[in-house]
């Protein structure tokens, strides 16, 4: 990639050196990546009053259609996020999940796809923070294989880092100041040779991953913190807990999760929309989980959840909003 192909050691598109240029959809409008321009000046920017979402389109079999998992629940997550965030919008649910398809109506991948809703704040200079202003939202595209099926393990630490707590900022809220308290983390993590970080809560229990859910198995049962243990209210762990219970017969049980039950454990994934996906880990501060390989209960959930994003799953098709491709 040449210099001019740079803006601030950023690629100047995700697509830098390809024919194709990605498409952006701006506060009602989709527009090409070249005039998708936003003021220097944004408050979201200076002081984070953002939150977005994460969101993945997963390309079907035949590639002529991209399937957006849980789009309604994504968008909705959104709206509670800007709720509690008091960013305020005109556009209802239904427009945003409009802009989503109409989004990815325009892009040309037949390959799985990453969207990313975003909300912040808009032009100030000053600093203060107005009471009425509305927020602006920007949903981006980029082509993003999926990692499930390709033997992707994750090693992890327990951080010293504390997850953030919802007496200040709350996880349950995916703000985009949040993830200052992951990279922290994360970047801590990667510095000691680990590839991710498990978090405790202001308790000293287990909350979650940098950017996903923790589930743990022993003795036959699955185990995951309740959503009041300071972790994001996640649509993948949501749709975990659905598919054990109905195509399993296994009820997943909520409830604080020691430090030190992770050292014993049978088995643990890590689970989310983007990163994580279901992704097993094979050990967490060296001490080996289970056989140091993808664990019999990991196995079936994630091919449950596999079949279910991929549209291999016909029980599962209302979770899945359809938007054809156009000519390859
Ligand atoms: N926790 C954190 C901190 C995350 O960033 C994510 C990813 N969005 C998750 C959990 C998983 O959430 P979801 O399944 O909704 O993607």
């Amino acid at each position: 990639m040449d210099a001019e192909t740079l803006i601030d050691g950023i690629p100047a598109s995700p697509h830098s050196g390809t024919a194709v240029e990605p498409v952006a959809w701006l506060d009602g409008k989709v527009v090409p990546w070249s005039e998708l321009l936003i003021h220097a000046s944004v408050l979201g920017t200076a002081q984070a009053s953002a939150c977005f979402e994460g969101v993945r389109a997963y390309v079907n079999d035949s590639r002529e259609a991209v399937n957006v998992f849980r789009l309604q629940d994504h968008v909705r997550r959104l709206l509670q996020s800007m709720t509690i965030l008091r960013l305020h919008t005109a556009f209802a649910a239904a427009d945003l999940e409009l802009a989503v398809v109409e989004l990815l109506a325009a892009t040309p991948w037949h390959e799985d796809i990453y969207l990313r809703l975003l909300a912040f704040e808009g032009y100030d200079v000053v600093g203060a923070w107005p009471t009425d202003a509305r927020a602006t939202i920007l949903i981006n595209a980029v082509p993003r294989p999926s990692t499930m099926g390709t033997g992707r393990t994750k090693s992890c630490c327990v951080s010293s880092w504390r997850r953030i707590s919802d007496e200040s900022m709350p996880p349950r809220v995916k703000a985009s100041a949040n993830y200052l308290n992951s990279r922290n983390a994360y970047l801590q993590a990667a510095a000691d040779g680990y590839d991710d970080a498990i978090m405790l809560n202001q308790t000293g229990h287990v909350a979650e991953c940098t950017g996903a859910c923790v589930f743990v198995v022993r003795d036959g049962a699955l185990i995951t913190p309740p959503v009041t243990e300071s972790i994001l209210e996640s649509i993948t762990r949501a749709t975990l807990i659905q598919l054990v219970k109905e195509e399993l017969g296994v009820d997943p049980v909520q409830r604080p999760i020691d430090r030190t039950e992770l050292y014993i454990a049978d088995e643990i994934f890590v689970s989310g929309t983007g990163g994580g996906e279901v992704t097993p880990v094979t050990s967490v501060d060296r001490y080996q989980v289970g056989s140091g390989e993808i664990g019999p209960m990991t196995e079936k959930i994630q091919s449950l959840y596999r079949d279910a994003v991929r549209g291999l799953a016909p029980r599962r098709s209302e979770w899945l909003s359809r938007v054809k491709r156009g000519e390859e």
